[in-house]
């Protein structure tokens, strides 16, 4: 399966803000954004034209390095997106919200996407009973998600449900029982991500 594994602060840097891609140590001072608060580079404290392609570019790529998902992938997010009804920009949310690994971490089950993939294909999660070790596995309204028997991260989850004080209303989680279920599909207001997504479909639409 192919990640994205570079350096996670430095994708914070060039986006110019917290993405919380390393889990408990995003919420420390020693936060890459925190400590150096301009681009990565040997030209990253210089000035940077703002063109309007660029600043759609950027969005995407934000959004792209948000949710953790390669550039073809992000793509075929899109495609499908585009072919549903409603508007397009909010689809392409409400899909990327909507994969395992991102609910893993909207319920507090893992500290960051990195950590849920992990935690995801090493096989801890199951989702209606059934082990599900993909992590862009899209949920469903119903879908019941719980930890395999026996599993060895109960520690590593527990120490990840410290991280969230509140959990989406599209969802329900039990952080003693270490299950969830999914409500409904999130309504756009109800997406945190820091993303302007109209940019994303002005980027794709030339
Ligand atoms: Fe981003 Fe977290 Fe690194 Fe801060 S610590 S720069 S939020 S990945």
């Amino acid at each position: 399966m192919a990640r994205d594994t570079g350096p996670q602060c430095k994708q914070c840097r060039r986006e110019g803000q917290k993405l919380f891609l390393k889990g408990e140590r995003c919420f420390t001072d020693k936060c890459g954004v925190e400590r150096r608060s301009y681009p990565p580079g040997e030209h990253g404290r210089g000035r940077m034209r703002q063109s309007e392609y660029r600043v759609q570019l950027r969005e995407k790529q934000k959004t792209r390095r948000y949710y953790q998902v390669l550039e073809k992938q992000f793509r075929a997010y899109y495609d499908k997106a585009s072919r549903q009804d409603g508007v397009t920009g909010e689809n392409l949310l409400r899909l990327l919200e909507s994969r395992f690994d991102n609910v893993l971490v909207r319920l507090g089950f893992a500290a960051s996407r990195r950590q849920a993939r992990q935690l995801i294909t090493h096989g801890h999660w199951m989702i209606n009973g059934r082990r599900v070790d993909i992590p862009s596995y899209q949920v469903r309204p119903e879908d019941i998600i719980s930890l395999k028997p026996g599993s060895t991260a109960t520690d590593t989850i527990q120490r990840a449900t410290e991280l969230v004080s509140t959990v989406p209303a599209w969802l329900q989680a039990d952080h003693d029982a270490l299950t969830a279920k999914v409500l409904r599909l999130p309504e756009r207001s109800e997406i945190s991500a820091p993303v302007q997504e109209q940019l994303i479909v002005e980027l794709y639409s030339k």
